[in-house]
């Protein structure tokens, strides 16, 4: 059995899907000068099965009318055959003597980093083409020699499989058929991880952080995923394989039940206090899964994913198609739109970033679109039109100080006067709000709120700023802990502040969505809890299930505790 870290709920059994991503991963090594010749060979060969290939995948997108797609594979089929490439893969291996895996990556990171410097976005896109390119001819190598087929793409994924891999991107998970898999895990990844939070958006059991998985497992395997436990079993006995098919079972007739309840008031007993549980998506498409789970609205909607798996920004028309289908599916619920909180783990091909030591203490989010004004007037001029269509509200992420919000409002009043002079509609009461995710924020919310309309903290980052914890790295999981005193204590603190002023907060980090987590942040004042839909039916089992006294009560207990570990939750639960 491999341990792992609970990323998204649920038991499955199924056969793995190996999925390596091996462009990075291994040593380089030099090879006698006799052989040179022929790994020169195995380089062109791997240059023509990757022509191929390519070739092959332009047809089926020109096929299926994804012009975008087949543009980017057009742009991948002239440099995979370009000769200046070519010629320095070939000269590294006749004149250093390396393998043509490790000439393939040298010659990558050679011309990344001409791309790099060139102060020209559209060029500086092309490092992400460069690095799909050396990907494909290192897969097509180093599968040659192992007798595979060509790339092991994510997409090539068997239906109802579970996916085991090293690590998965969220650009990774988009290209997922995600209804066909039926689950996922990963050896490195945090539990806030955005992969892990589109595999709970999906209802996709999941784990993350099993370290020494892929020795363990093959494509074909049947494994068991507990991913209530963290546990991936390997060569099962029959004995375990009918023991979890039970378990599967009951959860199934439990979410049934829970389901029956999906127009029920998500009320504490004796009705003292009715919480809002709306649904954090990504796409449009995630809207029915929040208005069948019973969502009274979106609390968080992470308009980043827009900008993901494309060559090109998306213009104010489709943003606002987009956001306009969003605010009329949940009619008359509200729809809070988060501004683009792209960088740290989300990086999208269309707006090449630097790359940083620290990503997520980097230029990302608001400080992208406030030095960026016309990608970002671009979006709220998007968000400001579908107003008119819905019940939306818009929220920035990542604030830190006063000064960004007032940046932020200001370019938002700004789009606001031009379309006034255009005589465009929209909603001019919209409710303006913030993500409360940097400790500084949370300990200025009292003057935040005064020129804000509501605040939705978002845990997974407030936790990783607060604990100095990344939320991405496994090896430090355990110091990651959402009960964490400091924690419960900053919620309570921004909880109070926006109550003081008359205003609302909500929490849309991964923690709202824990049955045990949402009963504590329902007793120090929150008023909505935002979550993967999935989760809406056992949050509102629990809220149901207490009274407000109580949850108070036990809050207040929560709020004195010395150590996190004493509260009791395991630290391995998936939220
Ligand atoms: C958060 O940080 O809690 C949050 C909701 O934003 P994201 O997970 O997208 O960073
Ligand atoms: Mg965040």
């Amino acid at each position: 059995m491999i341990k792992g870290i609970a990323a998204a709920p649920g038991i499955v059994i199924g056969k793995a899907f190996v999925y390596r991503e091996v462009f990075f991963g291994f040593d380089e090594r030099h090879i006698a000068e006799e052989k040179c010749d022929e790994e020169c060979e195995k380089l062109m060969d791997a240059v023509s099965v990757s022509k191929k290939q390519l070739s092959a995948m332009i047809e089926k997108s020109q096929a299926e009318k994804k012009t975008e797609q087949a543009d980017i594979l057009f742009a991948h089929l002239a440099m995979v055959g370009d000769e200046s490439f070519i010629k320095e893969m070939l000269l590294l291996i006749k004149a250093q003597h390396l393998t043509a895996p490790a000439a393939v990556r040298r010659t990558v990171e050679k011309f990344q980093g001409l791309f790099e410097s060139v102060d020209d976005a559209y060029l500086r896109m092309r490092m992400s083409d460069v690095h799909d390119i050396g990907k494909r001819l290192t897969n097509n190598l180093l599968q040659a020699s192992t007798q595979g087929s060509g790339m092991s793409a994510i997409g090539a994924a068997a239906k109802n499989s579970i996916i085991v891999a090293h690590d998965l991107s969220p650009s990774d998970l988009i290209q997922l058929e995600c209804a066909s898999i039926t689950g996922l895990c990963t050896e490195i990844g945090g539990r806030t991880s955005h992969s892990a939070i589109l595999a709970r958006a999906h209802a996709i059991p999941a784990i993350v952080g099993a370290s020494g998985l892929l020795e363990a497992v093959h494509t074909g395997d049947t494994i068991i995923l507990d991913a209530d436990k963290g546990e991936i079993h390997t060569q099962p006995n029959d004995h375990l394989l009918s023991m979890y098919a039970r378990a599967q079972q009951d959860a199934k007739a439990k979410m049934a039940w829970l389901k029956s309840m999906k127009n029920a008031p998500a009320k504490t007993q004796c009705g003292k206090k009715e919480i809002v549980l709306a649904a954090n998506i990504s796409d449009c498409k995630d809207c029915d899964a929040a208005l069948n789970h019973g969502a009274k609205g979106i609390g968080l909607f992470r308009t980043e994913f827009l900008y993901l798996g494309r060559p090109s920004l998306p213009d104010e028309t489709e943003q606002f198609n987009i956001y306009k289908k969003v605010a009329e599916k949940m009619y008359p619920e509200f729809v809070t739109i988060r501004t683009l909180d792209i960088g740290g783990d989300k990086q999208a091909e269309c707006l090449p970033l630097p790359e940083e030591e620290n990503p997520f203490l980097g230029w990302r989010a608001i400080r992208i679109c406030l030095s960026m004004p016309t990608l970002f007037k671009t979006q709220l001029r998007a968000i400001l039109r579908a107003s008119a269509f819905g019940h939306i509200r818009v929220i920035f992420p990542m604030i830190s100080g006063i000064a960004e919000l007032r940046a932020a409002k200001s370019m938002l009043a700004d789009a606001q006067k031009d379309l006034d002079k255009e005589g465009v509609a929209y909603d001019h009461g919209i409710g303006v709000g913030v993500m409360i995710e940097v400790p500084s924020a949370a300990i200025i919310a009292d003057l935040l709120i005064r020129e804000a309309d509501f605040f939705s903290i978002g845990t997974n980052d407030l936790i990783q700023y607060t604990l100095a914890a990344d939320r991405l790295n496994e090896k430090i999981a355990y110091l990651y802990e959402p009960q964490h005193p400091a924690i419960l204590r900053m919620v309570k603190f921004v909880a109070d502040a926006a109550h003081r002023a008359g205003k609302w907060v909500g929490v849309c980090g991964e923690m709202a969505g824990g049955e045990d987590m949402a009963a504590i942040l329902v007793g120090l004042g929150v008023d909505e809890l935002s979550m993967s839909a999935a989760s809406i039916p056992s949050v509102k089992g629990a809220i149901c299930h207490m009274t407000f006294d109580d949850a108070s009560e036990t809050a207040k207990e929560h709020l004195q505790i010395e150590h996190a570990g004493d509260i009791g939750f395991s630290a391995n639960k998936a939220f």
